[in-house]
């Protein structure tokens, strides 16, 4: 059979149009992926900058924002809506306590306020060994970036013990290559906790001998003072020389008042503070919104009977001329902060007796031996301390100082906290409620400072002061730590006598690119990186 011209030309047609859309077809089939992982549409941007917000989408990539502009939503794999909500960076916390961080590696308490970045190993007590520490990510991944600080206190306990004396030249030296090797594995910085057990019983020379160290792999000086009551100004003079001999910038920690006789000094530290960066010294601070601080029972008692640790202290305790030195200075103490008794002294945790959990000194000593004076007050913590000590809120600051601390561009915000799980104790609020509280409260709320401003102090100073370089704002080219959340419905649920509670209004959190948080709810997705320092 032969074929006319007319067939033959139509066969080709076929052919070639089948060929056509068999091309057509492979091109599909290998056409290149979106060219990113997610877009974020609908977005008013708080780039962390402190500028005002802006309109625009944002487009992720390997975990790093890759784009901000008008993008169409068939760019990406997946697109998130953020219906006018407010996109901003990951929040980044500065003053944490997470070295159980392993244990509880989706950190629910701080990714469901928004935190995607942590910096422990503050207040004078860290791991070690900051290689193994942050190498253990790998084999127990995090849904948080995580960074640390090597620890003065941590330091010191290794060189010489919990004794009440001053270092030997060796052990100085043992120090300072503890500290040495530390920045080497990628600590941020040197931390101090001077009312500690060892801290507490260094000299400023001790301490400025080891910042050098910190200061030669560009490290920060970050300090839990030796004082933050009747003696403040002197501890935040000391905090300053430090930085100034040994050549590195000096942040203070949980920066407050807490003396009832001198709420209302802030504008007084603050002062102190400005004075050193007028003079050309990178001095910051760091804050919780509250007016309630916590810490141990034990650093209500004298420092020289906490000397060699408890076992040390119970003997000491046992001999009566001893024990009444104690409770005359404590006594002492108390009447020098300012407050009557030990009400505002309350039990976050307490082992031995959980029914004591969110109970105040005074109540207990009432329930206990039914009295009500402050030396069975005293008694009291000295049983308690003895039996193992007790983890302690105090409601010891003015609102008035935490507010005004809060307006100062120098200060960043940061909880304290720890990685939190729902039990028995009564812990401080801060843990559930930090960020939230700022942008509720002291944003919306009593419009103390700007949404702009308080997500700068979350992010992007965080982010300068403790050298993360691509985090901490909303830039192409930074990593993809992002959170979205209505600024109008953003509030803390944690109260002090109902800590374990998460906020409101945070819809999404995102590390790294990967959603940590998404509708409300935790993913279980752990893309959190360890973030070493300049010296690594
Ligand atoms: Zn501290």
């Amino acid at each position: 059979m032969s074929l006319s011209p007319k067939s033959t030309a139509l066969v080709l047609f076929a052919l070639a149009l089948g060929g056509f859309v068999w091309f057509q077809f492979r091109v599909d089939a290998q056409a290149p992926a979106p060219p990113f992982d997610l877009l974020i549409t609908n977005a008013r941007i708080v780039d962390g900058s402190g500028n005002p917000w802006f309109r625009s989408d944002v487009a992720i990539k390997d975990g790093r924002i890759v784009r901000i502009g008008r993008l169409g939503p068939e760019t990406a794999t997946r697109t998130i809506d953020a219906r006018g909500q407010i996109v901003a960076p990951g929040f980044i916390d500065v003053h944490t306590h997470v070295e159980s961080i392993y244990n509880l590696p989706t950190a629910d308490n701080f990714v469901r306020m928004g935190v995607t970045t942590l910096v422990t190993g503050n207040c004078g007590s860290s791991a070690t060994d900051v290689a193994e520490f942050l190498g253990r990510i790998k084999d127990k991944p995090l849904a948080v970036n995580l960074a640390t600080l090597i620890a003065h206190g941590s330091v010191r306990r290794r060189a010489m013990g919990l004794g009440d004396r001053a270092p030997t030249p060796e052990e100085l030296e043992q120090m300072e290559s503890l500290v040495e090797q530390g920045m080497k594995d990628g600590a941020v910085g040197l931390s101090t906790g001077l009312i500690y057990v060892p801290g507490t019983y260094a000299k400023t020379d001790e301490i400025v001998s080891l910042a050098r160290v910190a200061a030669k792999y560009g490290g920060v000086y970050a300090t839990h003072m030796r004082n933050e009551g009747e003696k403040v100004a002197d501890a935040i003079r000391e905090s300053i020389q430090i930085g100034e001999q040994a050549g590195l910038p000096v942040e203070i920690s949980h920066f407050k008042i807490s003396n009832k006789k001198f709420w209302g000094q802030a504008p007084m530290t603050i002062g102190l503070v400005r004075e050193a960066r007028a003079r050309g010294l990178a001095v910051t601070v760091d804050q919780y919104a509250y007016t309630a601080s916590s810490t141990s029972l034990e650093s209500r008692l004298p420092a020289w009977l906490r000397a060699g640790g408890l076992d040390e202290a119970k003997k000491r305790l046992a001999d009566k001329a001893t024990r009444e030195k104690v409770i005359e200075e404590t006594k002492d103490a108390l009447k020098r902060s300012g407050f009557k008794d030990y009400s505002f002294a309350v039990v976050a945790s307490y082992s031995p007796d959980k029914s004591f959990n969110g109970k105040s000194i005074a109540e207990i000593t009432k329930q206990v031996k039914n009295k009500k004076d402050v030396r069975s007050q005293i008694e009291q913590m000295l049983e308690m301390y003895e039996a193992g000590g007790a983890g302690m809120i105090y409601h010891s600051m003015g609102e008035d100082d935490v507010k005004r601390i809060m307006q100062e561009p120098f200060t960043m915000i940061a909880s304290d906290a720890g990685v939190r799980q729902v039990d028995d104790s009564v812990p401080h609020p801060r843990g559930y409620g930090n960020n939230p509280r700022v942008l509720g409260r002291y944003v919306r709320d009593l419009k103390l400072i700007s949404l702009e401003d308080a997500i700068r102090k979350m992010t992007s100073l965080p982010a300068q002061t403790f050298g993360l370089r691509d985090r901490g704002m909303i830039r192409e080219g930074f990593a993809a730590d992002i959170v979205i959340f209505d600024e109008n419905t953003i509030v803390d649920q944690a109260t002090f006598d109902k800590p374990h509670q998460f906020p409101l209004g945070i819809s999404y959190v995102i590390v790294n690119g990967a959603p940590v948080v998404e509708n409300n709810k935790i993913t279980n997705a752990r893309p959190g990186l360890a973030l070493r320092g300049q010296g690594h």
